[in-house]
Formats: structure tokens, sequence, C-alpha cells
């Protein structure tokens, strides 16, 4: 309410009504606005603010004097200064409630649809039974602490100060073993850590990924160099690590607690292994973690994992879904979505390695996938075949440059065939390329305007769009219902337990068939 009521490290007692869109929770102190970090919503907290905006403010929990029945005890120390769970003192319900409050909004905010409507189409969310330790991915920065002790953990929310804390609730279980030994190898063999400041030392990151459905699992130490000193000591120190030494063995946790069996992991868990050691090169001074080459220095070069019944290859540069558990119910209801009957050609954009479109090859004519990073798209290749799939093809590039590239392949193809007044009966190569259905999975930046152009242009029956950002989702759906297609199913899907991310898939049909 009133500007310059407040000042910078004012204590407040706040009652939190909202959440925002980075979980902080939201409330009112005598009319002024403040965004309080881990605050839950139904909290009666006292809070420091660190900022103060001219009709808002930030600030943080220092006691929480009312607990919200919504808040839980949190299952890692340092949640508050990792920036990975936002919202773990929050209860998992109420974190799908959540969710999907979150992506409707956007619909409705920026996507224009109204909540009526929205109520209409967009069914239950789907939630994880065991939202911990789900990830299959984890890089794990290494540097030293103020000591100048060697560590492996988490960067602190929003700054490069590492956290030591090698044993996150949301990775797999083995992955602290692995690291405990790549941080023992180096001590021994006194290798040094990257230091951001002044580029100086050699290990920046640790990268883990595990095939949750084989237990293959692959290290990858990402360095500010050509080589490792000893590389033999460190192939052979990770060999010989045994895996399941931890109480909460991967078993225990795929079960679940009660020995109930989980849904989609099936009975037989296997062991977990290392199958992979390699070294990725990245001398640039920059904030992307892996560099473009990899040097293996033992065992495969992929790592392979299922989804369903169909086995993929992963590469350590591939995007690879992180939540194998939930990919799976999430392709399920985009396979369901595209509504195949065997006759269709179906255009997966933003494919990865290819799993959307194996995923509906088995039920279409043809599908046809893009994929910008050339290892994706040649693991995408690798994977048709090893899953026996023959009707899937992939090309390396841009969507928003392959997909028009096609629309105008297909249109020239079409005139000239008129003016060769052929029989147009059959169909040119050109057409059968034309999509039914067309399935788009782009990165939180959405989809690119002439993208979206093309797709409006090529008229495919449906659209179905699969996104991990529900703002840029809202407004491309707007773009594409503008241009004539029509909300007809929705539905969101947790991949992300524990963290404000959310994916949520939409099918749209066009209007006038
Ligand atoms: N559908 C896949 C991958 C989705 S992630 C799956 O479910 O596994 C998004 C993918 O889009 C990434 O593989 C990324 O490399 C790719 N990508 C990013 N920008 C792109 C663009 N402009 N054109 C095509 N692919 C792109």
């Amino acid at each position: 309410m009133v500007q310059g009521q407040y000042r910078k490290n004012d204590i407040v007692t706040v009652t939190i009504e909202d959440i925002g869109n980075d979980g902080e929770g939201i409330g009112k102190s005598d009319g002024y606005t403040l965004f309080v970090k881990d605050a839950v919503i139904g909290d009666m907290v006292e809070a420091r603010i660190t900022k103060c905006k001219r009709n808002y403010g930030y600030a943080r929990v220092e006691k929480v004097v009312t607990p919200s029945s919504f808040r839980v005890e949190p299952k890692c120390r340092f949640h508050r200064q990792c920036g990975g769970c936002q919202i773990q003192p929050m209860s998992y319900a109420r974190q799908l409630a959540y969710k999907t409050d979150k992506v409707r909004n956007n619909l409705q905010r920026i996507g224009g649809f109204p909540m009526e409507y929205l109520d209409e189409i967009m069914e239950p969310v789907v939630g994880m039974e065991e939202p911990w330790h789900y990830r299959n991915k984890a890089q794990f920065p290494v540097g030293y602490d103020k000591e100048g002790n060697l560590i492996a953990g988490f960067y602190a929310g929003r700054t490069h100060d590492i956290i030591a804390n090698t044993d996150c609730v949301l990775g797999a279980p083995e992955n602290q073993i692995i690291l405990e030994t790549v941080l023992a190898y180096m001590r021994e063999n006194q290798v040094s850590a990257y230091r951001e400041n002044d580029g100086t030392g050699l290990v920046r990151h640790v990268l883990i990924r595990t095939g949750y459905a084989t237990g293959e699992i692959l290290v990858c130490l990402v360095i500010n160099g050509e080589r490792l000193p000893a590389e033999e000591r460190l192939v052979e120190r990770l060999r010989k690590t045994v895996l399941d030494k931890k109480e909460e063995t991967p078993a225990d946790n795929i079960h679940g607690k009660d020995g109930r069996t989980l849904e989609h992991r099936g009975p037989e868990i296997p062991r977990r292994h290392i199958v992979s050691i390699s070294v990725s090169l990245n001398r640039e001074r920059t904030n992307v973690i892996m560099g473009k080459e990899i040097r293996i220095l033992w065992g495969k070069e992929n790592i392979q994992d299922k989804i369903g019944n169909l086995v993929f290859s992963i590469s350590p540069l591939s995007f690879y879904q992180v939540n194998p558990a939930q990919t799976e119910k999430l392709y399920a209801i985009a396979l369901d979505y595209a509504g195949l009957t065997g006759k269709e050609t179906v255009w997966d954009l933003y494919c990865g390695i290819g799993t959307i479109s194996l995923f509906m090859a088995r039920q279409a004519k043809k599908v046809y996938g893009v994929e910008v990073i050339p290892q994706a798209v040649e693991d995408a290749r690798q994977n048709a075949r090893r899953n026996g799939i023959e009707n899937a093809e992939f090309y390396v590039g841009k969507a928003e440059e392959v997909l028009p590239e096609f629309y105008a392949g297909i249109q020239k193809d079409t005139t000239e065939r008129r003016i060769a007044a052929e029989d147009m009966s059959g169909e040119s190569d050109q057409e059968k390329r034309h999509p039914d259905v067309i399935v788009v999975d782009p990165p939180r930046k959405g989809c690119d305007e002439k993208c979206l152009e093309t797709m409006l242009a090529m008229r495919p029956q449906r659209i179905v769009y699969v996104s991990c950002d529900s703002a840029t989702l809202a407004r491309d759906l707007k773009v594409l219902c503008e241009g004539g297609y029509e909300l007809k199913r929705g539905r969101v899907v947790d991949q992300f337990g524990q963290t404000v991310h959310v994916e949520t898939v939409i099918m749209m049909q066009y209007q006038y068939l």
C-alpha cells in the first residue's frame, strides 16, 4: 500500500494466500504484497524483507508461526539453499493442484481461453506414485568450498556457489557413491577442480545418467582440458565401485516402501551398473555444461533404456526425458490424442532421439521426425532400427526451417503435376509427406513463429502439443486457435515432483473439417 512503509531487513508477519510462479508464497502485510520464498500456502510466517519495490516486495521465511495444513517435513536439508526443489515443503497433492492451476491460469491469461471452457476440456492431472529419486540424469558441479576442500554438489539457488551435497533426493540413490568415488580419485591423484572465476583447474562437472529400466549407468566428467591425469585409475575405481551399498536401494525405491510394485517398472529390477565412462572436453568459459566432444575412457558410447516396450539408446549429448515412469504415461496420452488409425502421416517436431516418433510409428502410416541436434537424430535412426520400425524417417534441422522447406516442396510438386495434367489420384512423394497430425514438443521457449505459421498453412487435422512451459504453450495455442484450430483435450502430467516445473499435453483440431 504505502510506498516506503517497509525497508529491507524488516520482519513482518504474513499470512500466505497464494503461490507464485516460482513456488514462493504470496501474502499481504498491511495491503503491501510480499512474495515470500519458502513459505507454503496457508502458513502464517514471520518473514524478513529482502527487497522493496513500489507496490510489492520480496521476503524470506524467518520463522513459521502457524504451519499450513499443506506443509510437510522436507526430505532434504539443503532444500532452501539449493534452487532445485522449490516446493519440497508442500504436500505432493497440493503440488499437483498448484501445477494444474498454474497451467490453467496461463491458458486463461496468456492464451485467452475462458475458465469454463478449460473446465470442460482439461482432464485430471497425472501425478507420480513416488515423487522422489525419479530423475535419471544429474549434472553435479565440482569445485572448492570456502576452506579450499574439494567438493561436488549443487549450485546454491541463482548463484554459482557450490553446496556440498552428493545425496540428492530427486536423483538416483547410487549417484552419491559414484560422486564420492570420483572425488576420491581426484584427491588421490591431485586432480584439480575448475575455478569459474579465473578459468583454471580441470574437472567442471560430473554427468550421471541412468537407464531405470535397464540399470545401465553412464558417467561423464566434463573437463577443462584434453585429458585427466591417470585416467585408468578413475576407470578402475569406478568399475570396482559397489553401487548398492546404501540403505535405500533402488529396489526399495522402485517397489515403494509397502512392497507394492509400482506400475511401469515391471517386477524385474535390473541391477544398476556402470557401462560407460567418458570425458567431455569443454574449454570454453561459459555456463554451458557439456562440451561438444566426447571421448570414451571405458565401455559403451551410449546407454540403453526402455519406455514401454521400446528400447532407446541415449548418447551423452542427446535430450532424454528425465522421468521415465511419467514419460511413458505422457506418451500414452499424446498417442491417444493423436487418434491414429494406421493411415496417418505424422510429423514429430523437436523429436529428440525419436521417442514420441517411434511410439506413434506403430500406429501410423508414416512418421517424420525433425530435430536440431545431429547426435540425437543419429540416436533416433538407430532406435528405429533397433526396434524394427521402418516407417519413421528423421531430419536434422530446425523445425522452423525443415517444415517450411517441405511445405514449399509440396506446393511446388502439386502445381507442377497440375500443369503436367497428370493423373491426380495417385499421391506424389511430397503429398505423402503431408501431415494428418503434427506433434510438437519444443524446449521452454516454445515454437518459432515461422514454425507455427507453416503448421497453420499445412493444416493437419490434429495438432498435439507437448509442452514443458505453460506460458509459451498458451502463447502458441493462441496463435494456432486464431488460425482455425480448436482446443479439444488437455492434461497436466507431473514429470518433476518437488519442483515448479510441469508438463502439459494439448490436442487441437481444425475447426472447419
Ligand atoms: N520429443 C522429445 C524431445 C523433446 S525436448 C522427447 O520427448 O524426448 C526438445 C527437443 O527439441 C530437444 O531434443 C532439442 O534439441 C530440440 N530442439 C530445440 N530447438 C529446436 C528447433 N528449433 N528445431 C528442432 N528441434 C529443436
